[in-house]
């Protein structure tokens, strides 16, 4: 008899697999202490210990390698630097000499080493932080003789489904595509940027399950169903049979819906609505531009970021911009400045600051970083001259910060200037609606900025003190919630009113009800994962505009969440007629 655990659908698909659990936590240490006579003994357990650490570093880094790319292999070098740095093994053999043992002495030296880093001033120093865990608990493992887990080094043909309490973009990039045919995590939701990263890389992934990695062992046969957030546990021939009937009705839906990605985005009643892809991975612009998008909305830089050594100089950065812009061949693309910090940078499930979410990122580390903020913006101007490029600022809060950023694109500029490039210098600068604050005064900021972007993921975040990626809290994620929608109203008013395009981008506009109330709240522009385009066209193409604006009148005078669904689903169904390909609410 199978066993069913229930989390978060994160990324559609049905796949079977075997669990590869992976337990990527730094051990508890007991402490011990040794006689003088084993010192020596020990000091040279340690080094080996070391050795055997950077051969295999050196074997994850050569197959990283040859699956993705030298930038995000040399992030293993640095760990190798790590274990060959003087001063750190200096310092442990210190603390061996005086009596305690090798994995002891080790342990207390990580922690100040990553407590050092944790507090460094400088983001990519942070950034280390991720690293010096990973060669912690690579370390620790080898002396204390426990089970090898390695999150990039699966068994190729394993048909691995990773089972892990929480995972970070960083290594979610670096997974073997080839081995790992699924995600499982206890922790996480909808919106938290694994599961965004995961439905770009096109993984199948369930989140916020909670006990998977209590209720797992490894190696035990599972059906995981990314579509509705379900494991299958030791599944039946029969079950099996039946999730395989389910993942070829899906492919079949799918198949349906793609006739719809050529089609208009245009209501019954003849009004227009602007559909855009959100990218994440310069990687992904080509499969994105067959989606029938108009355009890109938002491309997330950070994640060129994530996983890797360094921060991307002009000419890579230029390179991976341009990749977008041609791909979408003079359509209108949106690229966002860096959101670093949050829950995707730092990494290595080790926070640097208490709350990230409230922390140093996204336009603040950029306005407080002007280097690496004029070198992104370097690149974006040089590569505006390709096309219709537009740059949109994360997580604004004060028109301050605008006006700053203008600032510091005005030095790029004219740095550019100066060393001959050719670029354009009048790059409409446009900012994401993704705090309360923005939202309300964005009658403030309309004056200065060239369009708005709602970011529901965050907004929804900041509005309801809802984390967005904590799993206890998913039901209370709930962007249908009467304040979240006056905040989207007031920026969309305030956009008609200053002739601004108003986009939404957040996840939000991805499903069919939620795109039914941004529609009724008068949005006309979108912007969604790839994927999700298909769907949308056809719910514009089934739904009247006349009739999601007054459900929207309906539900403006409701009080609670579940309230405002009721009516909207109420209407929309009556509306479509057929629902059986609106899934997913
Ligand atoms: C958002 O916050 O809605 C958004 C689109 O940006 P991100 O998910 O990258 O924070
Ligand atoms: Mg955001």
């Amino acid at each position: 008899m199978h066993r069913k655990i229930r989390g978060l659908p994160a990324s559609p698909g049905i796949v079977v697999g075997r669990v590869h659990l992976l337990r990527w936590e730094v051990p508890d240490v007991r402490h011990r202490i040794i006689p003088d006579e084993e010192v020596p003994a020990e000091v040279e357990r340690f080094r080996q210990a070391v050795e055997r650490a950077k051969e295999r570093l050196r074997h994850v880094r050569d197959r990283v390698e040859a699956a993705t790319s030298h930038e995000e292999a040399a992030i293993f070098d640095v760990q190798i630097s790590v274990l060959d740095d003087q001063i750190l093994r200096g310092s442990v053999e210190e603390l061996i000499g005086q009596n305690l043992a090798a994995e002891k002495a080790f342990d207390l030296v990580m922690l100040e080493w990553r407590q050092r880093f944790a507090r460094h001033a400088n983001a990519m120093m942070r950034e280390r932080v991720g690293d010096l865990t990973d060669v912690h608990i690579r370390v620790l493992s080898l002396l204390l003789e426990l089970p090898d887990h390695d999150p990039v080094d699966v068994p190729k043909g394993a048909d691995a489904i990773l089972v892990t309490h929480d995972l970070t973009p960083g290594l979610t990039v670096q997974l073997d595509r080839e081995t790992i045919v699924g995600i499982a995590t206890d922790a996480g939701t909808r919106t938290s940027h694994v599961a965004i990263l995961a439905r770009s890389l096109g993984l199948p992934a369930v989140v916020g399950l909670r006990i998977a990695t209590e209720e797992l062992q490894g190696g035990e046969r599972i059906i995981l169903d990314g579509g509705t957030g379900v494991l299958i546990i030791e599944p039946s021939d029969e079950d099996i049979a039946e999730y395989r009937g389910r993942a070829r009705r899906e492919a079949e839906l799918e198949h349906e819906l793609r006739q719809y990605s050529a089609l208009e985005s245009i209501t019954p009643d003849g009004v227009s609505i602007t559909l855009r892809a959100n990218v994440d991975l310069p990687e992904e612009a080509e499969l994105a531009a067959t989606s029938g998008a108009d355009g890109v909305g938002l491309m997330r830089t950070e994640f060129l970021v994530v996983g890797r050594a360094n921060m991307p100089d002009e000419d890579e950065q230029y390179r991976a911009y341009k990749r977008v812009l041609d791909a979408f061949g003079g359509k209108p693309v949106v690229i966002r400045t860096y959101d670093i910090g949050g829950d995707k940078l730092p990494v290595g499930g080790f926070p640097t600051e208490a709350n990230p979410f409230l922390g140093w990122r996204a336009i603040r580390m950029c306005l407080d970083q002007p280097d690496l903020f004029r070198t992104q913006l370097r690149a974006l101007l040089r590569t505006a001259v390709h096309g219709d490029l537009r740059i949109m600022l994360p997580l604004i809060v004060t028109l301050d910060e605008v006006r700053a950023a203008r600032a510091i694109m005005a030095e790029a500029a004219a740095e550019l200037v100066a060393r001959g490039v050719p670029h354009r210098s009048d790059v409409p600068l446009g900012i994401m609606v993704e705090t309360p604050a923005a939202a309300l005064a964005c009658d403030l900021l309309a004056g200065d900025v060239a369009f708005f972007s709602i970011g529901t993921n965050d907004l929804v975040q900041y509005t309801l003190a809802v984390d967005r990626g904590n799993a206890n809290l998913a039901a209370r994620f709930t962007p249908l919630h009467p304040a979240v929608l006056r905040l989207i109203q007031r920026t969309v008013e305030v956009g008609e009113t200053a002739s601004l395009e108003v986009c939404v981008c957040g996840e939000m506009a991805s499903q069919p009800l939620m795109a039914f109330a941004l529609l009724g709240l008068g949005v006309r522009q979108m912007s969604v994962s790839p994927r999700a385009i298909a769907l949308l066209k056809r719910v514009i193409r089934s739904v009247p505009l006349a009739t999601a604006t007054e459900a929207v009148q309906a539900a403006m005078g409701l009080a609670t969440a579940a309230e405002v669904e009721r009516e909207l689903s109420q209407r929309l169904h009556a509306a479509v007629g057929d629902t059986s390909w609106l899934g997913g609410e």
